[in-house]
């Protein structure tokens, strides 16, 4: 390790091992590192609990944690994970020790400096969320094939931008497409017609963790 990473800090909401419950990852063990803080204020927001307080970790006492939780796959999310500059750090650390990392990210911070072997899931912000003129769009040209791109629909004006978008940058020819239900607003059934109906490649994203546990139950 690094020994500059010893006074490199974060400020972290929790870390905890659980199922992931999200994208082409969904159902298999992972550690979660939810960083505190987010530039966002997105109308289902429902981790709002993570916006402030949090602890301050060094980077190394972050990787020596996810370690002795014995899972090779791990999650950093928010908030908004690369709204900390030493997130970079951490992602790096953490493929130095040869784990699998996925990053949560809003798509409003610029991700051209997120290290390689890192695999985004980002979100690109429908207008439901009230967040839409967040969206980065030069992301997408960063994008890796392995990214993910996410959007979370609340009603039918979302999931029609949610097309027109993946049409206009041909997102579904070189990403896997993961559609969600803004949890508790639009009923995944209705959600899986219209991706029927669309006979577009969607993959629906269901958060598997809210199902298995209460939808408001934290570290999970
Ligand atoms: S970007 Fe994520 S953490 Fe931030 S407000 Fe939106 S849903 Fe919440």
């Amino acid at each position: 390790m690094d020994k500059s990473l010893d006074n490199r800090e974060l400020v972290i909401t929790e870390i905890y091992p659980s199922i992931q419950g999200e994208s082409s990852f969904a159902g298999r063990p992972c550690s979660f590192i939810r960083l505190t803080g987010c530039p966002l204020r997105c109308r289902w927001c429902d981790t709002a609990y993570g916006f402030a307080g949090g602890t301050k970790y060094s980077v190394e006492s972050v990787v020596q944690e996810i370690k002795s939780l014995g899972i090779n796959l791990v999650e950093i999310t928010g908030g908004e994970p690369l709204a900390q500059e030493n997130c970079l750090l951490l992602m790096q650390a953490l493929i130095d020790e040869e784990f699998e990392v996925i990053c949560e990210t809003s798509g409003s911070e610029c991700i051209e400096t997120v290290p390689e072997g890192v695999t985004l899931i980002m979100d690109l912000k429908c207008p439901g969320s009230g967040m839409v003129e967040k969206n980065l769009w030069k992301n997408i040209e960063y994008l890796k094939p392995k990214d993910e791109i996410k959007f979370v629909i609340a009603d039918r004006a979302d999931f029609d931008w949610t097309v027109d978008i993946c049409h206009e940058y041909q997102l579904l020819a070189r990403h896997q497409v993961l559609v969600s239900v803004a949890f508790g607003q639009l009923n995944p059934a209705t959600l899986v017609e219209w991706i029927l109906e669309s006979e577009l490649p969607l993959r629906l994203n269901l958060q598997q963790h809210k199902y298995i546990w209460s939808p408001r139950k934290k570290g999970v």
